[in-house]
């Protein structure tokens, strides 16, 4: 039986990233977001493959025929956030208005109801789980943002590296958690700067891993890391190669995984998860919000605990 995995986009300009939003000299640059997510969308109904695509609120507003366009080809609509700020710079209330807001247009525009979340640059770790309270609230029923051991900017280590069920007091709220291997560097390997940077051999020996466990794993893939023409600029030596590293062969890497894989939609993936068998992970009361923002150094009465059972 041919695995199936899950393949997600952040829609979101190369503006947005965390290599350059907070630039000011690249406030004139285009942002070239259509034009990558068309070569996407093009790519995906080549391959014959629906994806989830986690898009900005503020990208719905600017460019809503693209967001329909998303939605009319077959694929999931789900939040990204409204601005791309990470959750260590937004207040409880400034996240809450921004998943209620996307949610909001996301559904307008699209039709359906949206029921997936991603954080921003994967920001949620052990000091933001309150936003999964709020997530929740606002009537999400899974997220996707979770990094087990090391993220890239922020990680959760101890939580499983599938998905699982996320209980917060009486709620519960389905995980997808970035994907990283079993064993050895459990560094992501499924998308964006590590789906270009590590040698094919250890992506696809990672992705075996998933396999063997009967867990998917989830692919992430950015607009602006399909366009050949997104502007070059000097971005220090440290962003500049993990927003340039590989990017002449992401289409390549992506190629090979739709040719060899079965991919599904994250929404449609979850109805096909053994409910009762995943593993729980309890986060220990209270759950509550810290006072104000730019929590990063506030002290988190979070615990994240897998359980046993599964
Ligand atoms: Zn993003």
């Amino acid at each position: 039986m041919v695995p199936v995995h899950a393949l997600t986009v952040d829609v979101e300009s190369w503006l947005d990233t965390e290599a350059a939003r907070r630039r000011s000299a690249l406030l004139g640059e285009a942002r070239r977001i259509e034009e990558g997510t068309a070569r996407l969308l093009d790519f995906f109904s080549a391959h014959g493959v629906r994806a989830t695509f986690f898009v900005l609120g503020r990208v719905a507003e600017e460019a809503p025929r693209m967001v329909r366009r998303i939605a009319e080809a077959g694929h999931e609509l789900a939040s990204h956030g409204w601005s791309h700020r990470p959750l260590q710079e937004l207040t409880p209330q400034a996240f809450r208005e921004e998943i209620r807001a996307t949610k909001a247009i996301l559904e307008d525009i699209g039709g359906r109801e949206v029921t997936g979340h991603r954080s921003p640059s994967w920001s949620m770790g052990p000091r933001t789980l309150w936003a999964l309270e709020e997530l929740v609230a606002a009537g999400y029923r899974y997220d996707a943002s979770l990094t087990p051991g090391y993220a890239w900017l922020w990680g959760t280590p101890g939580i499983p590296g599938g998905p699982h069920r996320l209980e917060l007091g009486g709620a519960t709220l389905l995980e997808f958690p970035n994907s990283v291997p079993r064993a050895g560097l459990r560094l992501p390997f499924a998308g964006g700067f590590f789906l270009r940077a590590w040698p094919a051999g250890w992506i696809r020996r990672a992705l075996r891993w998933y396999e063997e466990q009967g867990d998917p794993a989830v692919v992430y893939v950015h607009p602006w890391e399909v366009d050949p023409a997104m502007p070059r600029v000097r971005l220090g030596p440290f962003w500049s190669f993990v927003h340039y590293a590989g990017l002449a062969r992401m289409e390549a890497r992506l190629r090979e995984l739709l040719q060899t894989c079965r991919f599904l939609p994250l929404a449609e993936l979850a109805k096909l998860l053994p409910a009762d068998r995943l593993p729980v992970v309890r986060l220990a009361p209270p759950v509550q919000a810290p006072a104000g923002g730019r929590d990063a150094r506030s002290r988190s009465r979070h615990t994240a605990r897998p359980a046993t059972r599964r």
